[in-house]
């Protein structure tokens, strides 16, 4: 489902922006504690990134949850019946007016 896929690529970017927080510091502070670091230091930046990725993720899940299974498939169906009437007009436009 693509509002599935939708959350776990924004984790996947997380992930990713976490994974290049490690040994990513060139500001000679020691501490993992981000407040610490220089405000442009990659460490910094990068879990700022992460934090704010997971922040939208967390934002969008409450979104979804709002909806109910009918809501999703009222708009299923709506999207359904768009799509037949779509290709409905295409086939009738294809017809040659006699
Ligand atoms: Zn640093």
């Amino acid at each position: 489902m693509m509002i599935d896929d939708e959350r776990v690529s924004l984790m996947d970017i997380a992930l990713r922006l976490r994974l290049g927080v490690v040994a990513s510091c060139n500001c000679n502070t020691k501490t993992p504690e981000i407040r610490y670091h220089n405000e442009l230091c990659p460490t910094r930046l990068l879990e700022e990134g992460a934090a704010e990725i997971e922040r939208l993720n967390r934002e969008m899940a409450a979104y979804r949850a709002k909806l109910t299974p009918q809501d999703v498939e009222a708009m299923t169906a709506v999207i359904k019946a768009l799509t037949e009437e779509k290709a409905r007009r295409s086939t009738d436009s294809g017809k040659a007016e006699s």
